[in-house]
């Protein structure tokens, strides 16, 4: 089946049972399951965080959309929430924590700090951008974003969400998720990735 049919079930509900019963695609409804409850992970960089907890209070009811649970442990978290400046002392640590996410797990750049690198882009200890380390699925801009912004930002992700199927979605694909290498932190932050173009720089320099 192609996911032309997966998404047109083509079955007509008889007339003696229309208000009783529902047709869905699995894809449809497995979507709103995921959407519905995503699970932001408890964690937060630097005053953008400010603006997320302000997010999950009562005046912005974070909790219409599901995601008001937030987990203390990335074991059980659905979403990274990268709200603030990603420097490169956390680095490492973000990475780690990426990593001990269970599929399926999404990342949202919150502000102009962890889309780019924002204020401090040019500074000595910053990451421009989060995206340097992990994947984002959904960029905030805004020097705090307002909770609303994050709000938009949250829907995004779960129209994002909305158009995945199952027969594409990564975690289902064959052959094992590879974790992504935890940078190293010395005189300066070094992708694992990046070792073999340094070495060969260093071998001709
Ligand atoms: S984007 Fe602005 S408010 Fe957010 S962490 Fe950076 S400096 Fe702070």
């Amino acid at each position: 089946m192609d996911s032309k049919e997966l998404n047109s079930p083509g079955y007509g509900i008889p007339p003696e049972m229309q208000g009783a019963v529902s047709i869905t695609t699995l894809d449809r409804i497995y979507n709103w399951g995921r959407r519905s409850s995503v699970w932001p992970m408890m964690f937060g960089l630097a005053c953008c965080a400010i603006e997320m907890i302000c997010t999950a209070a009562s005046r912005y009811d974070l909790s219409r959309f599901g995601m008001e649970v937030m987990r203390p442990s990335p074991r059980q978290s659905d979403l990274m929430l990268v709200s603030g400046t990603v420097t490169k002392k956390m680095a490492p640590t973000i990475v780690r924590l990426y990593n001990q996410m269970p599929e399926p797990k999404y990342v949202i750049a919150m502000g102009a700090c962890a889309s780019g690198g924002g204020p401090f882009k040019e500074g000595y200890n910053v990451v421009s951008g989060v995206d340097k380390l992990i994947p984002v699925d959904v960029y905030i801009p805004g020097c705090p974003p307002t909770p609303q912004a994050l709000l938009n930002g949250l829907i995004k992700l779960q129209e994002k969400i909305d158009k995945q199927s199952i027969k594409q979605v990564r975690w289902y694909q064959k052959g094992a998720l590879e974790a992504i290498p935890i940078p190293l932190l010395g005189p300066d932050l070094i992708r694992q990735q990046d070792l073999p173009n340094i070495k060969k720089a260093a071998e001709e320099a």
